[in-house]
């Protein structure tokens, strides 16, 4: 294991000095030490970090959406995740951040998550991407794919914790008022565009509201 960090250290070096690919890098370091070698794990971080541009930006949708997947390997129980895992539920925390969107039950109003909470997916691309075929050949379309993703995926958020432990799959209600919001399914699910997410925490667009925040001032103003 010492042999393939230390690969994956100088690899990942040469990608951020060089601006090489990883696997430009990696042949790089294997033509200087053929002996050197990197375990599919290691292979897989270099990827995530050359799709974040070379740095490692940990509130990045991809970072995220990586890290799940990995819990996911690590936790075949599904008990006792750990807490970071979940995004703080955004009735504890008093302020959003002016440039976040607050997203609510659209029934009783509840807070139920942030824009930085939501795990993008461009349509039929990228690492996780399962070929869904009679979609990707032609919806390759920039811009085109947004109307076509009728939930939005997001990490877990505090409130979901009760539902997701020790199953695989099932679905996420309001914490609130109970009604149905979406679903999560630790193996993945198919997004409407087409594109599998894994592990997938769905709540519906039709089921929310998008609540821009406010100026303090206003927010008596706003409620009345
Ligand atoms: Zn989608
Ligand atoms: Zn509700």
């Amino acid at each position: 294991a010492g042999v393939s960090r230390s690969v994956a250290v100088v690899t990942a070096y040469l990608m951020k000095t060089e601006g090489l690919s990883w696997e430009e890098a990696y042949a790089a370091v294997r033509a200087a030490k053929p002996d050197a070698e990197m375990n599919p794990g290691f292979q897989a971080q270099l990827k995530l970090y050359e799709a974040m541009g070379c740095t490692v930006d940990v509130s990045s949708p991809l970072y995220k959406q990586y890290r799940l997947q990995v819990l996911t390997e690590c936790y075949s129980e599904l008990q006792d995740l750990p807490q970071e895992v979940f995004a703080a539920d955004p009735t504890s925390t008093c302020q959003t951040p002016d440039t976040e969107i607050l997203y609510r039950c659209r029934k009783c109003r509840r807070a139920l998550f942030r824009s930085s909470s939501i795990l993008s997916h461009t349509e039929g691309s990228g690492p996780t991407a399962f070929a869904h075929k009679r979609i990707t050949g032609s919806a390759q379309l920039r811009g085109g794919g947004r109307e076509t993703c009728t939930s939005y995926f997001t990490e877990p958020v505090q409130w979901m914790e009760p539902a997701l432990l020790g199953v695989l799959e099932g679905q996420l209600l309001c914490p609130k008022c109970a009604s149905k919001l979406g679903s999560f399914s630790w193996r993945g699910e198919r997004c409407s565009c087409g594109r599998w997410v894994t592990p997938a925490f769905q709540i519906h667009k039709s089921r929310v509201d998008e609540a821009r925040t406010l100026p303090l001032g206003n927010i008596q103003a706003a409620k009345t």
